[in-house]
């Protein structure tokens, strides 16, 4: 999985990380960093950056097709 957070998008709601705790995690500006593509589920990060509310989540599977946004 390649997960990528855009740090001018995110505003630090956190529902990624709520959604799934392994893959995303806060930095010390309060904006949420990758910590693990491969940390949980393809649906639960799917579920995240679909929840996220400043659509800042772009996630791929490891053949590069994008899973999220969805076109
Ligand atoms: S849900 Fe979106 S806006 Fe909120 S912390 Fe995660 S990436 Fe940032």
């Amino acid at each position: 999985m390649k997960v990528t957070v855009d740090n001018t998008k995110c505003d630090g709601h956190e529902k990624c990380v709520q959604a799934a705790p392994k893959v995303f995690k806060m930095n010390e500006r309060f904006i949420a960093e990758v910590a693990d593509p491969n940390g949980d589920s393809q649906e639960k990060i799917v579920f995240a950056a679909r929840i996220c509310p400043t659509k800042a989540i772009t996630v791929e599977d490891d053949d590069g097709n994008t899973l999220f946004p969805e076109s």
